[in-house]
């Protein structure tokens, strides 16, 4: 197997082991309630991890969104902030990190990545336009709609096997591509959307080999290429791993490198750039740009502030050069396999190989007795929370809505509790008591017996569904 998780990080690989390059300057008290007051907790919560409130959390693997911790440059660069409305100097700042370490020539700040979603989609979309991708993400794919678009899935088929080790388990498809542009006509293709790394794959990685594909491609049928650029910089670290050729690239060249085979991107600030809040959206056509800026003032704020403040620029600024840092990447990615190689010692069924943010737990053989229907991996997130108050997230059928034309349940092969990693924040310990309360979980998992879900909304589903317990089988 190429790509096997050493079983410590130094040992295997014969090498002296490595920390993390940071020490606290300031710490955070955790809090640990009862069992008892945790059952309590997730019957209010409805046994939606969504809606229990963080203060009966214990260790929180919700999500890598907005959770990271910042470094002291970050939060002095917050006392540079510049607040005013327009024109501000952290735009500027942000601005020059976003060509320098990205490369578009066109720059917005968003409040968030699905507010930079938004606008792409508004300004290429047309009601009845096709919009391929590898693998939906939830807000992209919902954006993408909304704006009259239909999503197709054309990633690889192993990404949807969580037992494939092959090792980038995120690239396109181009056969499934070609199809779809012969069938529905280049024209209606506004472009294709590439994401790196792919979260609902399991954080898998896109080999460069395949964005070059991807480029080649779309340039011969005039189609763009957009990236979602959120964790690409996580991205880059598995192609410096595996792909030929790149061992002896910084991160920061690889991520150039790749950003240049595509269109423009928008980005979650909140994951891979180590902010709270924020994120931007990047083009390098002039046109497209002209009517985004012109957009963004309608739903997020004037074009060089875009719904952030000056010192949350700031921050964000500094975060993107911090994020790229190669040692910051292992450290990152070596942390989450950490944990990926307990769990794999002990067994427990996990998508393989282990990406870039977190860790994803394949509920379907972890409860093969409860039915999909009866949301297995949500089943999981709950018992979980209830053995240790590890806060996780379900990433199976819940998340994946209905079908818009049908109205039934989407069904994805991959039923998955996620355990997200947020960046410079826990400790390898805080790894060892995550791993361990999955092993409760997972030796006492014949007594779980799957939820109904009893108030369902309209959108994004996930975050607001309440659920009951079924009884006993
Ligand atoms: C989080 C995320 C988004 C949406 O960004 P928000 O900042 O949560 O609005 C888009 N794409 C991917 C891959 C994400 O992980």
């Amino acid at each position: 197997m190429p790509h096997e998780i050493p079983q410590t990080m130094g040992q295997q690989l014969g090498r002296r082991s490595w920390a993390e390059p940071w020490k606290i300057k300031m710490v955070e008290p955790l809090r640990v309630i009862s069992r008892e007051a945790r059952g309590r907790a997730l019957e209010e919560a409805g046994y939606n991890t969504f809606l229990l409130r963080s203060d009966d959390v214990y260790i929180d693997l919700l999500t890598d969104s907005g959770t990271s911790a910042m470094s002291d440059r970050q939060w002095a660069g917050l006392m540079l902030g510049d607040e005013s409305y327009a024109g501000s100097r952290n735009f500027y700042h942000l601005e020059e990190a976003v060509r320098t370490y990205y490369g578009y020539r066109h720059v917005l700040p968003t409040h968030q990545g699905r507010g930079a979603e938004h606008l792409i989609s508004q300004a290429v979309i047309k009601p009845g336009d096709h919009i391929p991708g590898n693998m939906y993400f939830t807000t992209t794919r919902l954006h993408q709609e909304l704006a009259g678009g239909t999503f197709h899935d054309v990633i690889v088929d192993a990404a949807h096997d969580p037992q494939d080790l092959s090792p980038f388990k995120g690239d396109m498809d181009l056969a499934k591509l070609e199809r779809l542009i012969e069938e529905v006509g280049a024209e209606r293709i506004p472009y294709v959307s590439l994401a790196g790394t792919v979260n609902m794959a399991g954080g898998q990685p896109v080999s460069m080999a395949n964005a070059r594909a991807l480029r080649e491609l779309t340039t011969r049928h005039g189609i763009r290429l957009f990236l979602d650029a959120t964790r690409m910089a996580e991205n880059a670290f598995f192609i410096q791993e595996r792909e030929p050729g790149y061992a002896d690239r910084t991160i920061a060249e690889i991520l150039r490198e790749f950003c240049d085979l595509t269109d423009g991107a928008w980005m979650s600030a909140k994951k891979d750039n180590l902010v709270n809040i924020g994120g931007w959206l990047a083009v390098n056509d002039d046109a497209i740009f002209e009517e985004l800026r012109n957009l963004v003032v309608v739903y997020e704020g004037l074009h060089t502030y875009g719904g952030m403040s000056g010192r949350d620029m700031e921050a964000l600024a500094i975060g993107i050069e911090e994020s790229v840092s190669d040692d910051h990447i292992r450290a990152r990615i070596g942390q989450v396999r950490y944990l990926g190689e307990l769990l794999t010692d002990w067994d427990v069924p996990i998508v393989q190989p282990v990406g870039g943010h977190a860790i994803f737990l394949d509920a379907k053989r972890f409860y093969p007795h409860i039915p999909q229907d009866a949301f297995p991996a949500q089943t999981l997130a709950a018992e979980l929370y209830l053995d240790s108050g590890v806060r996780s997230m379900e990433r199976g059928i819940a998340s994946a809505g209905r079908d818009p034309s049908t109205g039934d349940h989407m069904r994805p092969r991959l039923e998955l509790t996620r355990l997200t990693i947020p960046r410079r924040v826990y400790t390898q310990a805080h790894m060892d008591v995550v791993a361990e309360s999955v092993k409760a979980a997972y030796d006492a998992r014949h007594r779980a017996r799957g939820l109904a879900m009893v108030y369902e909304p309209k959108y994004l589903r996930f975050f607001q569904a309440r659920f009951e317990p079924l009884g006993a089988a």
